[in-house]
């Protein structure tokens, strides 16, 4: 068996041609690769060196649901600013005519919560993984709910923030 092995060509600063430096990913979550010739004076507050920056937009991710507007599958796309929202895979943009065709259904989401196959060692319920929007991640019991109305928290209260 012959391995492949994905070589990542190194890309290169558009601004001055030298390499980029490795990617970096600020307290929001945004992830980005500074060219490796700048770099952040903190007694100036500014860039020394080429001061360019490449934001890195992850691809949009197939999810496994439906779009309650048309059917068809949703999509999980990240903006840049390291938001997250979901929105149906026929919505397709046009950059020539400027215009937006397919469904127009969006959802924007604070934090996703993912089932996980463990359980809560305070009450033996199944545990889930929050991942919320800025990327930080937690297990926490399945049976915590939040009430936005009583503003209150009911259920177990077991959380454990992941690294
Ligand atoms: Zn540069
Ligand atoms: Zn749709
Ligand atoms: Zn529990």
């Amino acid at each position: 068996m012959e391995k492949t092995k994905k070589t990542q060509t190194p890309e290169n600063c558009p601004k001055c041609g030298s390499a980029l430096g490795s990617v970096m990913e600020t307290k929001s979550g945004k992830q980005f690769q500074r060219c490796s010739t700048g770099s952040w004076n903190a007694q100036t507050r500014s860039v020394d060196g080429c001061d360019f920056i490449k934001w890195i937009t992850p691809e949009p991710k197939a999810l496994d649901e439906k779009c309650p507007k048309c059917g068809e599958a949703l999509m999980l796309t990240v903006t840049k600013f390291g938001k997250k929202l979901k929105k149906c895979s026929t919505s397709k943009w046009d950059p020539d005519t400027r215009t937006q065709s397919g469904c127009d259904y969006v959802e924007w989401i604070k934090g996703v919560t993912e089932q996980l196959n463990e359980e809560c060692p305070d009450c033996g319920s199944a545990l889930v993984m929050y991942t919320s929007a800025a990327g930080k991640k937690m297990k926490k019991c399945s049976t915590n709910q939040w009430d936005p109305k009583t503003r209150a928290s009911s259920g177990c209260t077991y959380i454990q923030w992941q690294k």
